[in-house]
C-alpha cells in the first residue's frame, strides 16, 4: 500500500478515489510551482498559407519541462490544470507571454499573428475580456494581431454565455478560430450565430484524407462550408507534401503540421522562418511541384 499512500498519509482505494494517485498529487503541486515560477514555455507552430507558403501566423502550445519527467505534453497537464481551476492563471500566462512575443517579433520585422488556445473554463471566466483588454494594452500588441482558438465543446457548456464573450472579443477586434472542428457537438448553428473567423479541420480528418475518400469528402465538405460562409479555413496535421498539395488543389487556405515545421521555441521560429525567405519558400515555391 506504500505506494498508494497520498500526500496527507491516507491509503488512498483506486475505487474511491479513482485519479487520487500520489502521483497526480505531485504532479498538480509541481504544475502549481512551475505556473508560479514561470518555468512553462510556449512554441509556436508556423500556420502557412496555401499555395504561396507565405507564414501567416503562428500557432502557440505550452510546452512545460518538468525537472525530473523531462518535457510533458499539454495532453497530460491541461487536463489537470482544468481540473484544479490553474487553467485560469496558466491561460493568462500564456495570452501574456504569446502577446508579447508577438510584439517583439513585430518589432523585428516578423509580420505574424499569433493564436492562442482557449479551454473551456477560460471562456467562461469573467475576468477573460478584462484580462485581454489589460494584457493587450501593456504589451503594446494590437487585437489583430491576436487570435483565440475555442472548441465546439467550449461553446457547447452554455452557448448564449459563449456568444457574448465572443461577440465581445470579436467587436475589441480580435479573430476568432474554432479548433478541431468537425469532432466535438459540432453544431452549424454555431457557426451561423457565432463571429468566427477560422475553422481548423481536425487532424484526424486530414491524416488519412488522401487513403479514404470518406475523410476526403469531409475535409472538402468543411472547406467549402467555411468558404461560403467567408471563413478561413485551416488544415490541421499536414505531415506530407502530398496532402498539402491536394488541400491546396480545394482551396484550403492555411496549413499546419509537422511537413512545414514542429511547434518550435522562438528563437527556433525566426530561424525557420528565415531560411524559409533564403530558399525562396515564400515566393510561390512553398509547395514543390509534384512529381
Ligand atoms: P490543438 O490546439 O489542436 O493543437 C494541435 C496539436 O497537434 C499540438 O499538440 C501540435 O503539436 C500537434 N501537431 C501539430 N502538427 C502536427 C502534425 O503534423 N502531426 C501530429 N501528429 N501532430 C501535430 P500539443 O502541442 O501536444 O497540444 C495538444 C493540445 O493541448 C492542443 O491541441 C490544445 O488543445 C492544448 N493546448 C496546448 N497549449 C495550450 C494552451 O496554452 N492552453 C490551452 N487551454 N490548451 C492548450
Ligand atoms: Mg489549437
Ligand atoms: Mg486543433
Ligand atoms: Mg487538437
Amino acid at each position: 500500500y506504500a505506494a498508494k499512500r497520498g500526500r496527507l498519509g491516507r491509503v488512498l482505494y483506486a475505487s474511491e478515489l479513482p485519479e487520487c494517485t500520489p502521483q497526480r498529487l505531485q504532479l498538480i503541486g509541481d504544475l502549481r510551482r512551475a505556473i508560479e515560477e514561470g518555468r512553462l514555455r510556449l512554441h509556436y507552430q508556423p500556420k502557412v498559407a496555401l499555395p504561396t507558403g507565405e507564414v501567416a501566423g503562428v500557432e502557440a502550445l505550452v510546452r512545460w519541462n518538468h525537472p525530473t519527467e523531462g518535457l510533458i505534453a499539454p495532453g497530460r497537464f491541461i487536463p489537470l490544470a482544468e481540473q484544479t481551476g490553474m487553467i485560469r492563471p496558466l491561460g493568462r500566462w500564456a495570452l501574456c507571454s504569446a502577446l508579447r512575443q508577438c510584439r517583439t517579433w513585430r518589432e523585428a520585422g516578423i509580420g505574424v499573428g499569433v493564436a492562442v488556445n482557449l479551454s473551456p473554463c477560460n471562456l467562461h471566466d469573467e475576468q477573460l475580456v478584462p484580462t485581454i483588454s489589460e494584457l493587450l494594452e501593456a504589451s503594446g500588441a494590437s487585437p489583430g494581431w491576436l487570435t483565440l482558438e475555442v472548441t465546439e465543446t467550449a461553446m457547447m457548456e452554455d452557448p448564449a454565455h459563449a456568444r457574448r464573450v465572443l461577440e465581445l472579443l470579436h467587436e475589441m477586434g480580435i479573430r476568432v478560430s474554432i479548433d478541431d472542428f468537425g469532432t466535438g457537438y459540432s453544431s452549424l448553428a454555431f457557426l451561423k450565430e457565432l463571429p468566427v473567423d477560422e475553422v481548423k479541420v481536425d487532424r484526424s480528418f486530414v491524416r488519412d484524407m488522401l487513403g479514404s475518400v470518406r475523410d476526403a469528402s469531409i475535409v472538402r465538405a468543411v472547406i467549402d462550408l467555411g468558404h461560403n460562409l467567408g471563413l478561413q479555413v485551416v488544415a490541421e496535421g499536414v505531415e506530407d507534401g502530398e496532402t498539402a498539395h491536394q488541400l491546396a488543389r480545394w482551396g484550403c487556405d492555411l496549413a499546419q503540421g509537422y511537413h512545414f515545421a514542429p511547434p518550435l521555441p522562438p528563437p527556433r521560429f525566426a530561424a525557420w522562418r528565415a531560411g524559409r525567405f533564403r530558399s525562396g519558400e515564400e515566393s510561390g515555391g512553398g509547395l514543390a511541384p509534384l512529381p
